[in-house]
């Protein structure tokens, strides 16, 4: 099976738009959470999103707190001043859809799926070999697919040493896929990595293979858009700059 990986695509409907097509025929799209928060287009990323046959997908923490499950008191300042515009914005039914998305932690045959750690769903950021150290005992499968970071990267335990290693994963370059591993596909709506275009991966089940991609898309006219619903300045630059 050809699984397609997103996250984080953070109401950005034109990089969701390149990801989707530049993945081309895939069995089953799962994605790890953050479909809103930061960018100008929360309905038709919602909208886009309901749309993906065969989609799995969780809970991130900007989309608990447009459901009312997070007070936006708990993001910090530009972060929450997206997240009251898309409270505002964001119609019934999109709502309705976002409070299906499972917050806890979800197995997928040898993956499991969760949007920051598998010990803490919501909130923890792996961003380093210590905090994927200590989350390696809290899942059971092979492999955990994490997003939350906006990195594309992976995290290596060594079985035998007990050591956690982290790489940064190189677009294009497949990866084999051993136990134990926590796999980042990095962020398609706002990449923290310092390359500004969209991030996803394909995962194949039967091959046991992971290929990060990265895709161009138009951010000038994200930035457009940004700018026209007067949501922070800053949204629209770290877009263009990979932050
Ligand atoms: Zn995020």
């Amino acid at each position: 099976m050809r699984v397609l990986v997103i996250s984080d695509v953070h109401a950005n409907y034109t990089a969701l738009e390149a990801v989707l097509k530049d993945a081309g025929q895939v069995d089953e799209t799962w994605c790890l959470g953050d479909l809103v928060g930061y960018g100008p287009d929360p309905n038709a990323v919602v909208e886009e999103i309901r749309e993906i046959p065969n989609l799995v997908c969780i809970l991130g923490n900007h989309d608990a707190a447009v459901m009312g499950r997070i007070p936006l008191e708990t993001f910090n300042g530009d972060a929450r001043r997206s997240l009251a515009y898309h409270e505002k914005v964001i119609n019934a039914s999109n709502v309705d859809f976002i409070r299906t998305l499972p917050a806890n932690p979800l197995v997928r045959g040898q993956a499991t799926l969760v949007h920051g750690s598998p010990r803490d769903p919501l909130w923890e950021y792996i961003l380093n070999a210590l905090s994927a150290r200590l989350n390696f005992e809290h899942f059971e499968t092979p492999w955990c697919l994490v997003g939350h970071t906006h990195i594309q990267c992976m995290f290596t335990l060594n079985t035998k040493t007990d050591r956690v290693t982290m790489d940064q994963t190189k677009p294009d370059i497949t990866i084999e896929l051993s136990p134990k591993l926590i796999l980042n596909p990095g962020s398609v709506g706002q990449p923290r990595d310092r390359d500004p275009r969209a991030a996803y991966a394909i995962y194949d089940t039967e091959a046991r293979t992971w290929t990060p991609r990265r895709v161009e898309y138009n951010i000038a006219e994200v930035q457009e858009r940004i700018r026209a619903v007067g949501l922070p300045e800053k949204h629209a630059i770290r877009i263009a700059e990979g932050w």
